[in-house]
């Protein structure tokens, strides 16, 4: 079988070249074809014609279709689905800053995490990416919107950290200087805090920031709409994040989503304060956005006001998270493996 050379660090790729007869500077060749976007050996037009046509016999490139790409009438995010070489489809958000271009990726095909607010869980995981297909998110949108992404988040579809080993081969390319040479510093991921995986995560001292998924500080809420609760409780979970700053030195940064009547009483953002209470810590508040099937509402803009108050009075920095892409649903947890019409031309399924 042919192998996903895209999913290769260049050492790996140095070894396969070796392996072949090929000297040494050809690997970096190819890797700087394949993270410029190439799509066929063909193209390499800097090797001989007889390499090309053995490279092809040894290897894929995985190239994704862009089965439907929706650009926001209100401030210009580009919402893509993907069409994977299987079949199967995910979803990555292009979104416009002042300070650059930043991209929010998938690392799943669907979610086995199954939160109540999420639309990516809905119908569960179908595999795990590859890190090919990871990068593939950047380099094809690169590609088509003539834009340079300078800030990755593993904020999509799937939870990154159920596709650790990938993951980790994916951030390695994506660092590398001959590849597309973007910083760890320029990289979040986040969780919904598997706290055994945050802890081994710990111990690679990457200088990417860190989310948590935390979206309440008391077990009997949480666990109602984050079903990992029942197995990593908040007061666990926060041990873990306590000791993920002590090993990496880098702040935790944590998401709470805002859900009418759930997550947003009082007495639930002083029980946050006191438990993030000394913790090197920043608060993302994200009003929830709205996925139909989920019968649960954002908190109205007083209350979300009110919790924010309360936190920073308790002194945990908090900032209300900006919606970008709303109108093509293109917010956090809005993002879903299907949508109408694509069911016919592959695996592609329906979306509410
Ligand atoms: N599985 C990882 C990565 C997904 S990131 C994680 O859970 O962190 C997507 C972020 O959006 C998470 O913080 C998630 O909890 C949040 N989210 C999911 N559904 C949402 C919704 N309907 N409204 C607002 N935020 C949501």
């Amino acid at each position: 079988m042919r192998e996903d050379v895209k999913s290769l660090t260049l050492e790996e790729l140095g070894q396969r070249l070796k392996a072949l007869g090929e000297p040494g500077f050809r690997a970096k060749q190819i890797f700087k074809w394949l993270h410029g976007g190439a799509e066929r050996f063909d193209e390499m037009t800097n090797l001989p014609a007889a390499l090309r046509e053995r490279l092809d016999g040894c290897f894929t490139i995985t190239v994704p279709k862009i089965a439907r790409k929706q650009v926001s009438k209100l401030d210009g995010t580009v919402k893509y689905l993907w069409q994977l070489s299987d079949g199967n489809c995910v979803e990555s958000v292009l979104m416009q800053y002042h300070h650059g271009c930043s991209i929010c990726l998938s690392s799943e095909v669907g979610c086995a995490m199954g939160c109540k607010f999420c639309a990516s869980t809905i119908g569960g995981l179908v595999r795990r990416l590859a890190p090919s297909e990871m990068l593939d998110q950047i380099l094809f949108a690169e590609k088509d919107s003539g834009m340079t992404v300078s800030n990755v988040v593993l904020m999509g579809i799937g939870e990154p950290l159920d596709n650790f080993d990938n993951v980790l081969k994916f951030l390695e390319i994506l660092n590398h200087p001959e590849g597309r040479n973007i910083g760890m510093r320029h990289v979040s991921l986040s969780t919904c805090g598997l706290v055994p995986k945050i802890l081994e995560l710990a111990k690679r001292k990457l200088q990417l920031t860190l989310s948590v998924s935390l979206h309440s500080p008391d077990d009997e809420s949480r666990s109602a709409i984050m079903p990992v609760n029942k197995i990593y409780p908040v007061d666990v979970l926060l041990d873990a994040c306590r000791k993920y700053f002590a090993m990496t030195g880098r702040r935790v940064s944590f998401e709470y989503t805002m859900i009418d009547g759930v997550s947003d009483h009082e007495a639930q953002a002083r029980l946050l304060a006191e438990k993030l209470g000394g913790m090197a810590a920043h608060v993302n508040l994200i009003p929830l956005n709205a996925v139909s099937e989920t019968g649960l509402r954002a908190s109205s803009r007083e209350a979300v006001r009110r919790f924010q108050t309360i936190l920073e009075e308790h002194g945990v920095t908090a900032t209300v998270r900006r919606t970008l892409g709303s109108d093509i649903d293109a917010s956090c947890g809005q993002l879903r493996r299907a949508y109408e019409g694509i069911k016919e031309e592959g695996k592609c399924e329906r979306g509410a």
